[in-house]
């Protein structure tokens, strides 16, 4: 991935591809930590846009501040190095990742006199699941791995170092022939996906979905409760069952990665009628003609990458 034409941002500059380099002692290699966030451009009738890049850019802050990492650029430095990239790369539609990261300056527990350095990337990155998982849907099974517990790592904290578990949860589903892991909390409750938050459908047509507790506070989520109110369906935030989900009437992943996802069984059993139901493809067809800006719902989400 490193040998590619291109450009990235790299603490104020852009740098070519094949040269953005750190060095084998950089810290956060070391321990990981460090933040990152996971951002959409989607090609739309007035060039690419980059969907909630200042949700996006905040939750970066809030995951620094949290571990506290000292950010070097301002807010408005990374709205503008994202949209640059966007632009400088030619993409019509992009995976943007801004990371933020400790340097190698000095290495140890202590992590003194480091630096935080950031890095804005680009690609083209068009799917994260097949077509026809957005359509027919996912097999999940429940991880045997537990989700962070709160006093162990920061749950709000877009992390680095979060991902080993999600990897680990992720490789575990996929050898046993799933395309997906559901990650329970310490108490055994459900807490989300290894890169989406989760929602099920159930009690006709209400919607519920884990409280901000160990998962991680996601933008699709968010995204989904505002279409949700607009459509004047209910929103339930509660803790859920594993054994709520085998019972659900739908079920589905949000991530910026995997979008509005329909999950059409777990642990081996059918969710609904094994396909993605009416309210999941109400939703993710207002996502995806939001994001793509055919819908004037929320113009204020969009950011465009060229000036229209
Ligand atoms: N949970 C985890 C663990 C994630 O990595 C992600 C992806 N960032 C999400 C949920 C979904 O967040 P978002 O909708 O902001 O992409």
């Amino acid at each position: 991935f490193a040998d590619k034409d291109g450009v990235i941002w790299f603490d104020g500059e852009l740098v070519p591809w094949r040269e953005a380099k750190t060095h084998v002692l950089t810290h956060t290699l070391h321990y990981g930590m460090g933040v990152f966030e996971g951002v959409r451009a989607y090609s739309t009738g007035h060039g690419p846009a980059i969907f909630r890049l200042k949700e996006h850019t905040e939750r970066l802050f809030r995951s620094a501040h949290i571990l506290g990492m000292k950010m070097q650029y301002s807010k408005e430095e990374l709205l503008e190095a994202q949209k640059l990239v966007v632009r400088e790369n030619g993409l019509e539609s992009a995976y943007l990742r801004p990371m933020s990261f400790l340097g190698s300056e000095g290495m140890g527990l202590r992590a003194e006199g480091l630096k935080v350095h950031t890095i804005v990337a680009a690609w083209d990155w068009p799917s994260y699941m097949s077509p026809e998982a957005l359509e027919q849907g996912i097999r999940i099974r429940t991880s045997s791995y537990t989700r962070h517990h709160v006093n162990i790592t920061m749950c709000k904290a877009k992390a680095n170092g979060n991902y080993m578990n999600s990897m680990l949860a992720l490789r575990e589903a996929l050898d046993s022939g799933c395309e997906e892991a559901l990650l329970l909390d310490n108490e055994g409750y459900v807490a989300e996906g290894s890169g989406e938050n989760i929602f099920i459908v159930k009690d006709d047509g209400i919607l519920y979905t884990p409280e901000l507790t160990s998962c991680l506070e996601g933008i699709t989520r968010d995204t989904i409760i505002r279409f949700a109110q607009h459509l004047g369906l209910e929103v339930r935030e509660k803790r859920i069952t594993r054994d709520e989900v085998y019972v659900a009437e739908e079920a589905f992943f949000t991530g910026t990665a995997a979008e509005v996802l329909p999950i059409r069984e777990h642990d081996g059993r059918v969710i609904g009628s094994g396909r993605r139901g009416p309210v999941t493809e109400k939703l993710q067809k207002m996502y995806f003609d939001q994001v793509t800006g055919k819908s004037e719902l929320f113009p204020e989400w969009l950011d465009y990458v060229k000036s229209v």
